[in-house]
């Protein structure tokens, strides 16, 4: 197997985590599997039990056999451990660890990998199961089947099979020679600027939605579109496909949704960075990873070092 691929460097990408899809269909496998199984939790804000030094999570055994029935199967890791997740608001205030709740982009700064990237699946299934409790077709209720990975019309006459949806969006760096486009929205903290990126519309290919995105947002047109990597990004429910693009015309014209886009060059960026004038992405985002990349191209790995660890 190929292990070499980019988006393995990108958080939440390459959870060794088998999905074990036969066992989802196995009510004894799963009954096997609960009680030394982890139990992730996560509540309606998407939350879980923990702090910056670990989550709190429970074992099936904790929760009793009942539980099961509330809980969605994710997987086994290398250990054959089995993995689980579970909304919270479905337990008493007894069952919950007395631990403070700590959110996603938090704890993907602070924890070991795995830990951060089982937390992110666990938050995406589940935010997809509350937003399908009703069929999108006839509007009756739906019922969750294949350990929570369907929801299934109850309605006899409809019976349609709705499954997680991921939603697709394309994030850019584009260059000019020695310079990037970068923008900013006015929602977002002071002095951060980032790469561009959107939402892919219904008959758009990716290549397509970069081009349309970049040029809604900047006004530049492009040349070469090419694939840099993907990353699962919960937030709430986007996988964000990275893109490298060169500019055919690079003039800006700013569109309505960004409040600035601009061109830096690599070594003014740098220096920009150093003298806290422009603060980058936190460093668990693609973005990060796509202008890092660039600079490390552009100046050389020592560009790297001179940056200021956040
Ligand atoms: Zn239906």
């Amino acid at each position: 197997m190929d292990r070499s691929e980019a988006s393995l460097r990108n958080r939440f990408s390459g959870l060794p985590l088998d999905r074990d899809e036969l066992s989802r269909l196995s009510e004894s496998a799963l009954e096997a599997l609960w009680p030394t199984a982890q139990v992730v939790l996560v509540d309606f804000e998407g939350q879980t039990p923990g702090d910056d030094a670990g989550p709190r999570w429970l074992h099936g055994a904790d929760l009793g056999p009942a539980r099961l029935a509330d809980a969605s199967f994710l997987g086994k890791n290398p250990d054959q451990a089995a993995w689980f997740a579970l909304p919270t608001e479905r337990l008493a205030p007894g069952e919950l660890p007395a631990a403070p709740r700590i959110d996603l982009r938090r704890a993907a700064a602070h924890w070991p990998p795995f830990h951060s990237g089982v937390f992110a699946y666990a938050k995406a299934l589940l935010l997809w199961q509350s937003r399908a409790r009703h069929c999108g077709a006839c509007g009756a209720a739906t019922q969750l089947v294949r350990a929570g990975h369907c929801a299934r019309c109850r309605n006899p006459d409809c019976a349609l099979q709705h499954f997680p949806r991921t939603d697709a969006a394309i994030i850019v760096l584009v260059s000019d020679g020695d310079r990037a486009l970068l923008g900013r929205q006015r929602s977002w903290p002071e002095r951060r600027w980032s790469t561009l990126a959107g939402f892919v519309e219904p008959g758009e290919s990716l290549e397509d939605a970069v081009r349309r995105e970049v040029g809604e947002e900047s006004g530049v047109t492009l040349d070469s579109v090419r694939y840099h990597s993907s990353q699962p990004w919960p937030f709430p429910g986007a996988l964000m496909v990275g893109f490298r693009a060169v500019a055919e015309d690079p003039r800006i014209r700013v569109g309505e949704e960004l409040e600035d886009a601009r061109w830096f060059a690599a070594r003014d960026l740098v220096a920009a960075i150093r003298s806290d004038a422009v603060r980058l992405p936190p460093p668990i985002s693609i973005s990060r990873r796509l202008i890092e990349d660039w600079l490390v191209e552009t100046l050389g790995q020592a560009a790297l070092a001179e940056l200021p660890q956040d």
